[in-house]
């Protein structure tokens, strides 16, 4: 039998676009037909199962698929043993309560012996539970922000990421219980061979991810700033030094992290550096 490992990705939705994407950042090349539900890589040993996302924690918990991309929300929720290996930084949303726009909000003993329509039964009944609210969970699968206004709930427990959707519906977000983005998710038990195929592809992730958070930066220098410029941007090992045609300065090329470059500028320019360069990098292993 082929060796390959099987990797479970959602259909279509949310989470879709940007795990595929990232797929492809690694390198992995596959054909994605419209409506195809499995699909091999043509240059790596995985296959692809497209499936909704409500089942990726099965299918890996059960060794169906061997590794999954889902949101943490229906991770936590579905409640199944898998191991997480991976935050992936996308997808990113939160659960929240909402209620009626025109109500006083007065705290969590708000919704003492109140009604809440959600998805997210286990989610938010723990979340209750510590807090000592008891409260009735209404379970509906979609639609949960028409709940309040057709008389099925007093409040609701759902995602939430600009707020539009619960404007809409008259409600307003009053708690926010959980924070979730998209993880890479493992069977508990995989075989040593599917381990080491699972390690490629995790220094694959993480080349992309170190890659996406950092930036290549250039610029120019007068020969008497270099000390001052180099310790600004230290970069891997050290910047590289290049004189530029006009005597008594030079090029300097180093790698940093794209939050310390913005907290560096000033202090950079300052410096006398000058004709500054900011450059993405795809990959980066160290
Ligand atoms: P499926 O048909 O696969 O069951 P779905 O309708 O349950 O899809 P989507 O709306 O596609 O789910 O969302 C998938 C996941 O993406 C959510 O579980 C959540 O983790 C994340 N997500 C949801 N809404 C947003 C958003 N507005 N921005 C970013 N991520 C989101
Ligand atoms: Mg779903």
């Amino acid at each position: 039998m082929e060796k390959i490992i099987r990797i479970a990705v959602q259909k279509s939705g949310r989470l879709s676009d940007d795990s595929l994407k990232l797929i492809k950042e690694c390198g992995i090349k596959f054909y994605n037909g419209t409506g195809k539900l499995k699909s091999t890589a043509t240059n790596f040993p995985v296959e692809f199962l497209f499936l909704r996302d409500d089942d990726i924690p099965g299918y890996v918990a059960d060794g169906v698929a061997d590794l999954g991309i889902v949101g943490e929300n229906e991770l936590v929720e579905k409640d199944k043993k898998v191991q997480t290996l991976k935050k992936l930084g996308f997808s990113k949303c939160r659960l929240s309560l909402a209620i009626p726009k025109g109500q006083n909000y007065s705290g969590i003993s708000y919704f003492e012996g109140k009604n809440i329509a959600t998805s997210y039964p286990k989610i938010l009944g723990d979340y209750l539970e510590k807090k000592g609210i008891n409260a009735e969970i209404h379970e509906i699968s979609g639609s949960v922000e028409i709940a309040p206004s057709i008389g099925l709930a007093e409040g609701i427990c759902d995602i939430v990421s600009s707020g539009s959707t619960l404007m809409m519906n008259g409600l307003k977000e009053v708690e926010e219980i959980f924070t979730s983005e998209a993880v890479l998710i493992a069977n508990e038990n995989l075989e040593g061979w599917k381990q080491e195929i699972v390690e490629k592809l995790l220094f694959r992730i993480n080349a992309v991810q170190k890659g996406k958070s950092n930036k290549y930066v250039l610029l120019n220098a007068p020969n008497h700033a270099l000390d001052k410029i180099i310790s600004l941007i230290p970069g891997m090992r050290s910047p590289t030094i290049l004189p530029l045609a006009q005597e008594g300065w030079s090029s300097v090329h180093s790698v940093l992290n794209e939050d310390q470059f913005w907290e560096n500028i000033e202090e950079l320019r300052a410096a006398g550096a000058e004709g500054i360069l900011v450059v993405p990098i795809e990959k980066m292993v160290i």
